[in-house]
């Protein structure tokens, strides 16, 4: 193996490792439920996107909050 080789295989490591950052696995536990789990509504998906990890829907959630669930 000469230099050349030696430069081109760590030039594919490195591509191979952005390529890994520009695509994060999704943290365990951040998932959001596609259905609240308290009465099964779907939960929009906008409350998903803006909720990482949410298990309820926006009634459930304030049920919860004010501890009557
Ligand atoms: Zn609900």
């Amino acid at each position: 193996m000469d230099i050349a080789d030696q430069a081109q295989k760590e030039i594919e490591r490195r591509e191979a490792f952005a390529q890994q950052q520009r695509a994060p696995v999704a943290p365990v536990g951040e998932t959001s439920a596609n259905e609240c789990q308290e009465c099964g509504l779907e939960i929009p998906s906008a409350r998903q996107l803006a909720i990482p990890g949410t298990q309820h829907c926006t009634e459930c959630a304030g049920m919860i909050e004010r501890g009557l669930l």
